[in-house]
């Protein structure tokens, strides 16, 4: 990594003790094996009291209700980095009921689409991986031709450095999405639950 470049890491890796990422991106080399194995390291953070999801929320929360959070990553590369993480611990897709699956995904593709317009990208990138922590979770990344990485993850080794200029009218829109997330997750989520989903926003 270069000087600038920082970890691809949730706020919440600052106060725990562990020196992994949190949400179970993967930090070793590239196309590493150990990126795409099984969930088993799931169980090294199997309660509540070790466990850095439920410790802290694993970003700037965007939106909150009691099954589901958004949250904003912090990386200087990915403005507009964006997860979407299950509070509790569920840590296969195919474990959560048909409805909860329902809910998880349309929330998924309203990031998605909200993050497309907003950061105006070339790509977006969705991954889930879960190695590390027993919450399912969705990274959303606005890509774009000229980014650190591109055409790799963003996991995979740098590639070059963004022009300041672009760089710049990325951090600006990401400042947006915020406020552009919130709002569509507001409609989505009373559309689709018809309870009080609205209510519990946290902004
Ligand atoms: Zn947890």
């Amino acid at each position: 990594m270069t000087s600038h470049a920082t970890p691809r890491m949730p706020s919440a890796s600052t106060s725990v003790e562990t020196p992994t990422d949190p949400t179970g991106t993967p930090v070793g080399p590239p196309n590493a094996p150990s990126v795409r194995s099984g969930s088993a390291a799931a169980s090294a953070h199997s309660t509540p009291t070790d466990c850095p999801l439920c410790a802290g929320d694993g970003g700037r929360v965007i939106w909150r209700d009691a099954i589901l959070r958004v949250v904003q990553i912090d990386d200087a590369d990915y403005p507009g980095f964006c997860r979407i993480i299950w509070n509790a611990h569920i840590a296969e897709l195919s474990d959560l009921p048909v409805a909860d699956r329902e809910r998880l995904l349309s929330v998924l593709v309203e990031v998605e689409q909200v993050v497309r317009a907003q950061m105006q990208c070339d790509k977006i990138n969705l991954a889930s991986f879960g190695n590390m922590v027993p919450h399912l979770h969705w990274h959303v990344i606005p890509r774009f031709h000229d980014d650190a990485h591109f055409p790799q993850a963003i996991w995979a080794a740098r590639e070059r450095d963004v022009a300041p200029a672009s760089q710049a009218a990325r951090v600006e829109r990401a400042r947006g999405l915020a406020d552009a997330l919130s709002f569509a997750l507001r409609l989505v989520l009373s559309r689709n639950s018809g309870d009080n989903a609205a209510d519990d926003e946290v902004s």
